[in-house]
């Protein structure tokens, strides 16, 4: 396994549960309505949920969920840039090295870490 496929696994991790938040953020108003009589309030509550999931997905993704797995560098600047993704999330090919310890993003490691 090589050091760009983990990277690129944790990071499609964290961008599926991304739209699972906005899934749950999307569902709230249609159970609320169910739930709830017509024009109540309440149906804010029912959006929190996805909300908190958004933002808390993307700031722990930016700090800590994607990471050089020798230097635990973080690389979300460079795997985070979606123009590069060509239809996946994928730290782009045209990086070929880790900017903080300068190893390999395609060499073979052994023991995945
Ligand atoms: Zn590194």
């Amino acid at each position: 396994m090589t050091p760009r496929e983990i990277v690129n696994r944790r990071l499609r991790r964290w961008v599926a549960l991304l739209f699972v938040g906005f899934g749950a953020f999307a569902a709230g108003p249609v159970v609320a309505s169910q739930i709830l009589s017509d024009n109540d309030p309440k149906f804010v509550l029912f959006m929190l949920p996805g909300v908190a999931l958004i933002i808390g997905v993307s700031i722990y993704t930016m700090f800590a969920g994607v990471k050089c797995p020798y230097c635990n560098g973080n690389l979300a600047p460079l795997a985070l840039f979606w123009p590069s993704w060509r239809g996946r999330p994928c730290l782009p090919a045209r990086y070929k090295f880790c900017p903080c310890c300068a190893r390999s993003f395609d060499q073979v490691i052994e023991r995945p870490v």
